[in-house]
């Protein structure tokens, strides 16, 4: 008797998942696989925080299915040579998975799939989980199109597998069981879906009420977010569950906005529901260009910036040494937990590319290393507009001083990241640099030594650099590129210039 696959990627859940759904309606024994794609795990963007979190999530997963009857078979390697050795033994009729948007290499791996099923005479079935729309016509259709997508009810969890007689599920191996070294994060979240709808009804309950204020500092941001986003890239949870329920928490606001118990969360639930829809909105940018890691979707801009890489800069930049404490703070935190909320996420790329001239693509490559959450489709497209490549979006070079000021005023967020400053006041927290010898010693911070001095001078360097990007933005050939970029990535809700 044959069977059906189910092929798991980046959706790690059984509920609103429409392949294993599908496959369930079809009454064939279902074999449920993962494949960890060696290819990927040699890839720059890959960190080992990335690997352990999907298979922890991996392991939640085996359990569940477990729990209703099923398998889950786990391989590292290639998945056309899983396919075939289950092919050998148990006869596939069809395999169904639902759609990823990735990088050029997801695309080929899919692509084999399907070529694959094709020689072979078995069924291959992709299923749409998102609001990212494959094989889109046009952008101005996008938004009905996602809507339409988001208002289809979700798919309850399925409640029972039935598993081919005498299989049973792999082990899930250990990072380090992989051959790989493990970089330990701290406050990383726990992993799995059930743990993904704890964290939504946490933040629902309580937490996203001060969302709208709270999610620009990095203080405030780490509870006033959802912190959804590591969740949602693997797929732990979908946009739609996530919508379902934000949708039914308004619903309940809506009824008394002005009651105390709701005070704050109209605004905070309608700033989060457009987070959710600019989720699809950047990924529908890489479904229609995957190469958005390496080419600029204005590659005159790209070109005329020249932007060069210098190691120096690129170091301190990257391990948090600026000699700016601020940043410094944010790419330490950063590199030790996983994850930081969006302004600071926006902060650290337009200090490389505005105020250190250094290639986007070289420093969007350490981020995404560290992002625990990192999703290529909004990455790169965040990357890209943070760099000014785009020519639809306008110039934005964060000042890490304004920053510093507005976002951690008492310097609480500074001296909890960046020790060598823990002794210094409030006064010079922001720019220590212009301590005098005396208090550098009274503060037990000698700048040059103990800390940096800043790499170079932000008010010059970012002005420079503003400049710059206007030049580049400004030449003929980059304003006829802006238009076929705003025709092809542009979002319908701006007025055409
Ligand atoms: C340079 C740069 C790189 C980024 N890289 C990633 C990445 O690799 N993965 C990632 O998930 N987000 C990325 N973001 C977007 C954003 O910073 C994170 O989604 C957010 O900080 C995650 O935390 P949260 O789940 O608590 O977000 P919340 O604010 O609670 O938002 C909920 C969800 O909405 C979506 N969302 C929120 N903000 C954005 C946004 N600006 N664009 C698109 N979707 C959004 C995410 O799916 C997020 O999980 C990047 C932003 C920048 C500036």
């Amino acid at each position: 008797m044959s069977v059906s696959l189910v092929w798991f990627r980046r959706d790690l859940r059984l509920s609103d998942n429409p392949a294993l759904t599908l496959a369930k309606s079809r009454g064939k024994p279902i074999i449920c696989l993962f494949n960890l794609d060696s290819a990927r795990v040699r890839r720059q963007d890959v960190d080992p925080i990335h690997i352990e979190w999907e298979l922890d999530c991996l392991r939640t997963l085996k359990s569940d299915i477990e729990s209703i009857g099923g398998v889950l078979l786990f391989s590292y390697g290639d998945i056309i040579e899983k396919i075939e050795e289950i092919h050998h033994t148990h006869k596939i009729a069809a395999i169904y998975g639902n759609e990823e948007t990735g990088l050029q290499w997801s695309w080929d791996r899919d692509k084999a799939v399907a070529k694959w099923c094709e020689s072979q005479g078995v069924k291959f079935s992709e299923s749409p989980t998102n609001g990212v729309i494959r094989r889109l016509k046009s952008r101005d259709n996008w938004k009905r199109q996602r809507d339409s997508r988001m208002e289809v009810s979700v798919i309850e969890p399925i409640t029972q597998i039935v598993a081919p007689d005498g299989l049973n599920s792999d082990h899930i191996p250990t990072i380090t069981e992989l051959g790989m070294i493990a970089r330990p994060l701290a406050h990383r979240p726990n992993p799995g879906e059930s743990a993904a709808i704890e964290v939504l009804q946490s933040f629902l309950e309580e937490r996203g009420r001060t969302y709208r204020k709270g999610m620009s500092s990095p203080i405030s941001a780490q509870t006033a977010c959802s912190r959804l986003s590591p969740y949602i890239s693997i797929g732990c949870i979908s946009i739609r569950q996530i919508l379902d329920y934000s949708n039914r928490k308004a619903r309940i606001v809506q009824r008394n906005p002005r009651s105390k118990q709701n005070l704050g969360w109209t605004g905070s639930l309608s700033s989060f529901r457009s987070r959710l829809a600019w989720h699809c909105h950047f990924i529908q940018r890489l479904e229609a260009e995957v190469t958005l890691d390496h080419l600029a979707m204005n590659p005159e801009i790209d070109k005329h910036m020249a932007r060069t890489i210098d190691g120096a800069k690129f170091r301190a930049w990257a391990q948090g040494n600026t000699g700016w404490p601020f940043f410094d703070a944010c790419m330490r935190s950063l590199s030790a937990t996983g994850w930081i909320n969006f302004r600071m996420r926006a902060m650290l790329q337009s200090v490389a590319s505005y105020t250190l001239w250094l290639p986007w693509q070289l420093t969007g490559l350490h981020l995404a290393r560290l992002f625990l959450d990192y999703e290529p489709g909004i990455h790169w497209s965040q990357v890209q507009m943070q760099s000014g490549v785009t020519g639809i979006n306008s110039v934005r070079a964060y000042s890490i001083s304004k920053q510093s000021r507005d976002q951690d005023p008492e310097g609480h967020f500074i001296r909890e990241w960046v020790d060598e400053l823990s002794h210094v006041p409030t006064s010079h927290i922001h720019e220590p640099w212009l301590m005098s010898q005396d208090e550098q010693k009274k503060y037990g911070c000698m700048i040059g030594v103990d800390y940096p001095k800043p790499i170079v001078d932000e008010k010059i360097s970012r002005k420079e650099g503003i400049s710059r990007s206007y030049s580049a933005k400004s030449q003929p050939d980059s304003k006829n590129r802006s238009k076929v970029v705003y025709h092809l990535h542009g979002s319908r809700k701006r007025r055409r210039s």
